[in-house]
């Protein structure tokens, strides 16, 4: 699909599914201009990559809804010199949203088929401040931690001990917390000391399970 053909589907996609329903931090919109959606979906489905909704990806992954992954940057306030975990890679389309608007970005993926295509696309779309690796993300990345910020890509049973130890001083995280397959809640958890995490309600959102040491089991995947 050639690049240019996509430019007028992806503004749209800004104006209509992102911008009108309420996203109005100009650096997140931006961001969503810039990044190619349609690259990061299966060559067969990059004719619906600016559709309203979730694709599938590999591994019996989902790349979100375009809406959802807006919301949650959003609800991060990323600024340029932040350093930020994603736990969940999946096709890496948010990690390079992310990759526009802070200084590093660190982004865990448990299929390995899963991380080493992003890792590969990224590279060759040029979003050289992202890292990726192979592990389960419920761990964080306790080499390099604290973060400014984490974004949870999956829905979990509850908020990982691990990441909210990991998170900074003033540092954001985002993630869906609720039931293995029907809705779940998005929660903001925000470090306001180094014993006090403030915690609020975004929205229902519906997310693939998280699975690992502090998600849901394997056999429950
Ligand atoms: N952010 C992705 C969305 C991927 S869906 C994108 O933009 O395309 C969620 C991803 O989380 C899936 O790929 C799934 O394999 C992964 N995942 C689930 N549990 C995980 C865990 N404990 N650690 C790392 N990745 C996990």
């Amino acid at each position: 699909m050639p690049r240019i053909a996509q430019a007028v589907p992806r503004e749209q996609m800004v104006l209509h599914q992102l911008a009108e329903r309420g996203v109005c931090d100009a650096r997140v919109l931006q961001a969503f201009r810039e990044v190619p959606r349609h690259a990061f979906v299966p060559p067969e489905l990059a004719a619906q990559a600016y559709d309203d909704r979730a694709l599938a990806i590999e591994a019996g992954q989902t790349i979100s809804q375009p809406y959802i992954v807006a919301l949650m940057i959003e609800a991060l306030s990323l600024r340029s010199r932040d350093r930020v975990i994603e736990v969940g890679t999946g096709s890496g389309y948010a990690a390079a949203l992310c990759s526009l608007l802070c200084a590093e970005v660190y982004t865990v993926e448990r299929h390995a088929e899963l991380a080493d295509r992003a890792s590969a696309r990224l590279v060759e779309l040029g979003y050289a401040n992202v890292h990726v690796r192979i592990a389960d993300g419920t761990r964080g990345w306790p080499e390099e931690a604290p973060f400014n910020a984490i974004l949870v890509s999956a829905g979990g049973p509850r908020v990982p001990a691990a990441l909210e130890a990991q998170l900074e001083m003033g540092g954001r995280l985002v993630i869906p917390v609720g039931e293995r397959r029907a809705g779940q809640k998005l929660l903001r958890v925000t470090r306001r000391s180094a014993t006090r995490l403030e915690r609020e309600d975004l929205c229902e959102v519906a997310f693939v399970p998280l699975v690992g040491a502090e998600g849901w089991g394997e056999d429950q995947a």
